[in-house]
């Protein structure tokens, strides 16, 4: 028959034997930060050494439960404290087992002390529990640890029957046009998906023999000098233990890179959030996937800005032209191959940082179907760099024929 592992309560907490409540109070605080689940998602390794201090904790917080500890090495809420105290004496024989010497059949060293050793259970935390066949007596923790830890161990409990999937979120850059016109783009994802292999079950279909107990449902545990014959911890006495799926470790999901295309609605605008349902983190044993949200990195342009879909551009005019007025040509993002033209009467007397509106020449909308913005085009008068003496001569005539000063306005407010 196999022998539970000896558990090293004090050593896992990090206390010595002789540590007050205080010390032991604070050390698996210490841990239980520190391994928490909901601080370490998807890391088995933390997980389990979570249920360690936890086990560790319930047991070394407790005078009653720390002291039968004491004497056997182990603790069941089975075995009363008397019980503890004559096997710690020795009164129940001696040499039994472990230490060689002699054997004793029969007696108080063989009682069959119906014993559940097992797995931590997560609920335990919430005060309540389950119920059911998991019995730790007195959950173990000070109202102190509840109010610090409230709220973060809904997260801790243990995945049972279908799980929902978590949402993702990525950003994705694209480019001016694409989020402009709309496009397809790709990106690669990290995210949990159903394993292949157990169909998102965890484990593989039927039961394998205990490894613990070899098939048995029991175990023998050392106390003192008395032999207890306890129920398998790993099994609960079954003997079997499910088949866990090896292809994801009986986590039922496995995690992949995916390259994922996916359409970029014409106007689409930066910063902009896309929910895609249901292409987020996979659910457990047929919970629904959370969803995938997109975040807009919109690309810019040299020469189109954009306000949401209004195209701002500014266009550079001669003094002439903004003199006389005139017919000019100016972009926009119509047609291909970065942008059209199209035809903008300058009326005359047009001033520079004027603003002229070229309607549904901006972006689509991509809220509202058939919706265009405008495009803006702001003037700015760019000033003849006059070299030759019959230009300077025209220009020398043309102050004479409009002697106004345009900074009289101005002059007569100070
Ligand atoms: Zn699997
Ligand atoms: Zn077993």
């Amino acid at each position: 028959m196999a022998t539970t592992q000896t558990k090293d309560y004090y050593g896992t907490l990090g206390v010595k034997k002789t540590a007050t409540p205080e010390e032991i109070r604070k050390a698996f605080r210490k841990l239980a930060r520190k391994y928490h689940p909901d601080v370490n998602p998807n890391d088995k390794k933390a997980e389990e050494k979570f249920k360690e201090i936890s086990e560790a904790n319930d047991v070394l917080s407790d005078e009653k439960k720390r002291k039968i500890f004491d004497q056997l090495g182990f603790y069941s809420d089975s075995i009363d404290p008397a019980t503890a105290e004559a096997a710690a004496r020795g009164e129940y024989g001696s040499g039994f087992g472990a230490g060689g010497g002699r054997a004793r059949p029969g007696g108080a060293a063989g009682q069959e002390v119906p014993f559940d050793f097992g797995g931590f259970d997560f609920s335990d935390f919430q005060g309540g529990g389950r119920g059911g066949a998991q019995q730790h007596g007195g959950g173990g923790f000070g109202s102190s640890f509840k109010d610090i830890f409230s709220g973060m161990f809904t997260g801790g409990q243990r995945a049972r029957g279908p799980q929902p999937g978590t949402d993702l979120e990525y950003q994705v850059s694209v480019d001016f046009w694409t989020a402009v016109r709309g496009g397809i783009t790709r990106l690669e994802i990290t995210r949990q998906e159903i394993c292949p292999t157990c169909k998102g079950k965890s484990t593989t279909g039927g039961s394998i023999e205990c490894p613990e107990c070899h098939g048995a449902g029991h175990v023998t545990q050392m106390g003192g000098r008395m032999k207890f014959n306890i129920q398998c911890p790993r099994c609960g006495g079954s003997g079997k233990v499910q088949n866990a799926c090896g292809t994801c470790d009986g986590e039922g999901v496995v995690t992949k890179r995916t390259q994922l295309e996916f359409r970029i609605k014409p106007g689409t605008r930066d910063g902009q959030r896309i929910r895609l349902a249901g292409k987020g983190n996979a659910g457990t044993d047929g919970g629904p996937a959370g969803d995938l949200f997109l975040i807009i990195k919109a690309g810019t342009h040299p020469v189109f800005k954009r306000t949401g879909d209004d195209i701002n551009v500014t266009v550079p005019v001669t003094i002439m032209e903004a003199a006389l007025g005139a017919k000019i040509e100016v972009p926009t993002i119509d047609t291909h191959e970065g942008g059209g033209r199209t035809q903008l009467k300058i009326p005359p007397g047009t001033q520079t940082g004027q603003k002229l509106r070229l309607r549904e020449k901006g972006v689509p909308s991509a809220a509202h179907e058939g919706v265009r913005g405008d495009q803006i085009v702001e003037v700015r008068i760019v000033v003849p760099k006059v070299q030759d003496e019959r230009s300077k001569e025209i220009l020398k005539e043309l102050a004479k024929l409009n002697p106004e000063d345009p900074r009289e306005a101005m002059l007569a407010e100070v």
